[in-house]
């Protein structure tokens, strides 16, 4: 398997660090050979993708045939120029097929185990609950929804039907962010101090459903946002205890009559540490910087898909470039098909408490006061 056989190295610049302190921070499934050999290459986790757009089609597609737990099975989609593409390039039977009207019957298809919710935000909520009361386990795109009752409904939703319910969180499995977690969690430069981490894109298309409110939920802090408070909380392994936050200047009112064009907000942590964000869909941004008392790590691009930069006081990071995709999907499969429980940080409850914090920036936002989280 490829991501056995994958070389991580640290190239040293400064006191020196070894590269098995850099391997230590692979998920076990990739790094130990006897586990992936201890597993059933026959059994395969089929998986229905729900909303073809540009992530299941150039990110989640790929990525499944990548995998080696996941068969794509299944698709849900509104268009049907789009079924008939992907049934010819992924032999996919008519039967495995559904549209958003006729996908409930998908309860009665034993070929389809997982359905995977690619579409915007305010739609996420729908289609998980749909696909657990048809007795599917979900996976469903961040952010998770676009309230916290939204999200509650969903988790109470797939526990009555008794189905494993996972929020599309890549980074989990991705060795950059794996390795700065592992430099926060485990105290290796001493304790974090204080994290600045920011993302952001010039958005496109006006007429996009990330710049409508009712769909998105809100505007790039929801959309890439998300990444920055998840990677803050998850490297410091503490939940924020407090907020402030701004909004920033709109400088194109008609493409920001709806959701915000910036924003900008400070976390403070019940062990003392303090973060510092921006997400923005007027520049390109991505980076996660930590200062802690022996040391920093950093990490720019940080966010993406690949092609990350990484060092720490002790050097440079490097590891060779994964399918973020398949590793998720692998990481989620391999679970599922053991019947055991996913680790709750990539289930629901962990998509819930992201959206309550954003809850809770937007309210910061809003009334310029500190809002306090429990
Ligand atoms: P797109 O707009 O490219 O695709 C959304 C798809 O949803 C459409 O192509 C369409 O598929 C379906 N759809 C159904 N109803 C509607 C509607 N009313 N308006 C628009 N689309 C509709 O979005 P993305 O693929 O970029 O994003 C989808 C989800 O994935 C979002 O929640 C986003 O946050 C998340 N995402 C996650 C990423 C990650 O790295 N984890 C990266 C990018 C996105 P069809 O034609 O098949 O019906």
């Amino acid at each position: 398997m490829k991501k056995v056989s994958r070389r991580s190295f640290i190239h040293d610049i400064g006191m020196g660090i070894g590269a098995s302190a850099t391997l230590l921070a692979l998920p076990s499934f990739i790094t130990n050979p006897l586990l992936n050999k201890k597993a059933d290459p026959g059994k395969k986790l089929n998986v229905a993708l729900c909303g073809l757009g540009n992530y299941a089609t150039y990110h989640l597609a790929p990525g499944i045939i990548d995998s080696k737990y996941c068969r794509l099975a299944g698709i849900i989609t509104g268009s049907e120029i789009k079924a008939k593409e992907w049934s010819t390039k992924y032999n996919i039977p008519d039967k495995n097929i559904y549209n958003y009207n006729n996908f409930d019957t998908i309860s009665s298809n034993k070929d389809i185990d997982l359905v995977y919710v690619v579409l915007p935000n305010s739609m996420h909520k729908e289609f998980v609950i749909r696909s657990a009361n048809a007795g599917k386990h979900v996976i469903t795109e961040k952010p998770m929804a676009i309230s916290a009752m939204d999200c509650e409904e969903m988790i109470a939703a797939c526990k009555k039907a008794g189905v494993q319910l996972a929020v599309g969180y890549r980074l989990h499995y991705d060795p950059y962010n794996l390795e700065i977690k592992r430099f926060g969690q485990q105290k290796i430069f001493g304790q974090v101090r204080l994290i600045e981490s920011s993302f952001g894109f010039k958005i496109g298309d006006p007429s996009q459903w990330r710049l409508k409110k009712k769909m998105a939920g809100g505007g790039p802090l929801m959309d890439v946002g998300i990444y920055c408070v998840n990677s803050t909380r998850y490297v410091l392994g503490e939940e924020p205890s407090s907020v402030t936050a701004e909004f920033g200047p709109i400088s194109d009112p008609l493409l920001f009559s709806e959701v915000e064009e910036s924003i900008r907000w400070q976390f403070d942590f019940p062990g003392g540490a303090i973060s510092n964000s921006t997400s923005t869909y007027k520049a390109n941004i991505e980076r996660f910087y930590a200062a802690a008392d022996n040391g920093f790590f950093e990490m720019s691009p940080a966010f993406s898909y690949s092609a990350y930069k990484g060092r720490s006081s002790k050097g440079e990071m490097y590891f060779a470039p994964i399918n973020q995709q398949a590793a998720q999907m692998d990481g989620i499969a391999k679970i599922i098909l053991e019947k055991k429980n996913l680790p709750v940080h990539i289930t629901g409850e962990e998509g819930l408490k992201d959206i309550r914090i954003m809850n809770a920036i937007y309210e910061a936002a809003s009334t310029g006061k500190k809002v306090y989280l429990k």
